[in-house]
């Protein structure tokens, strides 16, 4: 039975470790051990080398008493910033800090449902299949620990990613493809007042660019975004350069590349108008993927969720996660959720109870998938 103290304690001594992206060397160890404890082979894998940071990804495996084809779980265990001198308060049967830093609970809830729901269903005799445990660094800073895992870590093709909040019912079934784009606009300066002629803004050719490509919602589908723009000195300088950050994400890899051209096209004519050098940066964030509503994935979440009283509501997310990587590596998995409140804001929180209840969900997702 999932054991709600344990989890809370579990979760507040994760939580108290400060874990910024590629400094997660503190909490893995700490993570790692508990797994261990619970009978995983554990290790890390080469991502920490990569990307830069203090420690891979934890692979971790247990072989299962159960036939039942085996079993992939995965939260991350890095969190956003601002967190040193983490300050946490429960009140009311609510975890939040002092409101000066966050919380952390997306995802280190997620890795302590999972941590309690595999004690709970161990010390409960379970019958569980195989289990590989990947905990994930960096996905806070681009899903870099997913992004560079290697799926031949792992024999599990099938699994749950617990990396959501609220609703409890929810599944994450699909989500977007991401493109990113930097455009480097080179002008030419001149005196703004006394040869303004002899001088090629970069900022004009950026609005004007800017100005002529749809932003937004595109289609039911597609979103664009200008998200940063910096450029110029002096208001007597014509600018010489102008940097635009800016992205598109689709559920629909045709409308993907249709706004993203379009997007460039912009920058290209501007440039061209203007005659400034424009060099653009695309780079694909993440691929799209879906999970099929008949998937063993989403029935095994759905059964345990109504087995619970939680009516489970599978959508699609507007953003990309960890299971955009593992999905398009082969493993197909959906995103669960462990009750956690406004995320990635001083005020993030999570309700001792749905914490809970979300261990609960992914220990009945445990028991059905030995089945
Ligand atoms: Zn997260």
């Amino acid at each position: 039975m999932i054991n709600s103290e344990r989890l809370t304690a579990t979760f507040l001594e994760l939580a108290r470790i400060n874990s910024p992206g590629r400094h997660e060397a503190v909490v893995a160890n700490a993570i790692e051990a508990r797994l261990k404890a619970l009978g995983f082979e554990t290790r890390r894998d080469g991502v920490g080398q990569i990307i830069g940071g203090e420690t891979g990804n934890i692979i971790a495996h247990r072989p299962g008493a159960s036939p039942a084809p085996p079993i992939f779980l995965n939260a991350h265990m890095d969190t956003v910033q601002p967190t040193p001198n983490i300050n946490i308060v429960i009140e009311d049967g609510v975890i939040r800090t002092d409101g000066t830093t966050i919380l952390g609970a997306d995802d280190k809830a997620g890795v302590a449902c999972i941590l309690e729901a595999l004690e709970s269903s161990l010390e409960d005799g379970v019958a569980l299949p195989d289990v590989d445990v990947v905990i994930t660094a960096a996905e806070e800073i681009g899903l870099l620990g997913a992004r560079y895992f290697d799926p031949a870590e792992v024999v599990a093709r099938s699994g749950w990613v617990v990396d959501g909040g609220q609703p409890l019912g929810y599944i994450g079934v699909g989500a977007p493809s991401q493109n990113t784009m930097k455009t480097n606009i080179t002008g030419k300066a001149a005196h703004a007042g006394t040869s303004p002629e002899h001088g090629i803004s970069a900022i004009r050719v950026a609005a004007e660019a800017i100005a002529n490509m749809p932003h937004g919602r595109i289609d039911p589908e597609t979103t664009a975004n200008v998200g940063v723009i910096t450029g110029g000195q002096a208001t007597n300088i014509v600018a010489p350069s102008c940097e635009v950050k800016a992205e598109a994400r689709s559920q629909n890899l045709d409308s993907l590349e249709r706004q993203t051209e379009t997007m460039l096209n912009a920058f290209r004519e501007a440039g061209e108008r203007h005659g400034a050098i424009v060099d653009i940066d695309v780079e694909r964030v993440y691929e799209a993927f879906t999970v099929p509503g008949d998937s063993r994935e989403v029935t095994i979440a759905s059964e345990s969720m109504t087995n619970l009283g939680i009516t489970p509501e599978p959508r699609r997310s507007g953003g990309g996660s960890d299971a955009n990587y593992f999905n398009a590596k082969g493993i197909r998995c959906v995103i669960l959720g462990c009750g956690y409140e406004d995320i990635h804001t001083t005020a993030e929180r999570i309700a001792i109870g749905d914490m809970t209840m979300g261990a609960r969900i992914l220990e009945g997702v445990l028991r059905i998938a030995g089945r």
